[in-house]
């Protein structure tokens, strides 16, 4: 891990001195359980934003020296600028919102229900590189019930965003627990980030869990039960 100070120098002139990137980075350090997005991030279209990423992404290709017009290199800031806006960050802008129809809880079920190995890809927002984890999530009807798949697209969603671990955990539950009308929700997540393993610290065989347990499950007797369940 690097250390020592180094001066970001902002695009808008003011400098940040007596700290380090790397450091930040490898700390990740998280701001609030809201993504940190700007006012006007959707006042441009999917199709604006991705011509000019495809433009920007050419941009950082070109200083790195890659030869833009070699045939398989030519459609890279395309390709990632669609990627962009279309898959791993699609989860940025509202309107990709999974829609959730909730139904009565006909069968009185009053258990927990868990959803475990949900698998998800999500990005460090530090690095912008893999995060790849499993989530399990549960919950207590409040006498509704949702859709299995839709637990599913709801974690999903959240990681289709640049993330740090705590926040896609907390962002996970706030959402299970509006849809829900209940605080009795749990998220773990299990996950691998790739800013640890293939760079930096170089660590392959860590792993990073987190949680939330809201309502009855922040109870011991809840956290063995749904523990249980996931060792089976
Ligand atoms: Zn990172």
């Amino acid at each position: 891990m690097k250390l020592e100070t180094e001066t970001l120098l902002k695009p808008n002139g003011y400098n940040l001195t007596n700290f380090s990137i790397d450091e930040i980075g490898d700390d990740h350090i998280s701001t609030g359980i809201e993504t940190p997005i700007k006012e006007n991030a959707f006042h441009l279209s999917d199709i604006d934003k991705k011509e000019r990423i495809a433009h920007l992404f050419s941009e950082i290709m070109d200083v790195m020296g890659l030869d833009l017009t070699d045939d398989s290199l030519k459609g890279t800031p395309n390709r990632v600028a669609k990627m962009y806006i279309d898959e791993i960050f699609s989860g940025l802008n509202p309107k990709n919102k999974p829609k959730v129809a909730l139904f009565e809880n006909k069968y009185q079920y009053n258990q927990m229900l868990v959803e475990k190995n949900i698998t998800f890809y999500s990005n460090c927002e530090h690095h912008f590189v893999p995060i790849i984890g499993k989530a399990h999530v549960a919950y207590i009807s409040s006498g509704k019930v949702i859709g299995l798949s839709k637990l599913n697209r709801i974690v999903q969603y959240f990681a289709k965003r640049p993330q740090v671990q705590e926040r896609l955990t907390n962002q996970i539950a706030t959402e299970l627990k509006q849809v829900l009308e209940t605080e009795d929700v749990a998220v773990i997540i299990d996950a691998k980030h790739l800013c640890v393993s293939s760079r930096g610290i170089k660590d392959d065989t860590s792993a990073t869990v987190t949680s939330y347990y809201g309502g009855v499950f922040n109870t011991p007797s809840k956290i063995a039960e749904l523990q249980n369940y996931l060792n089976n």
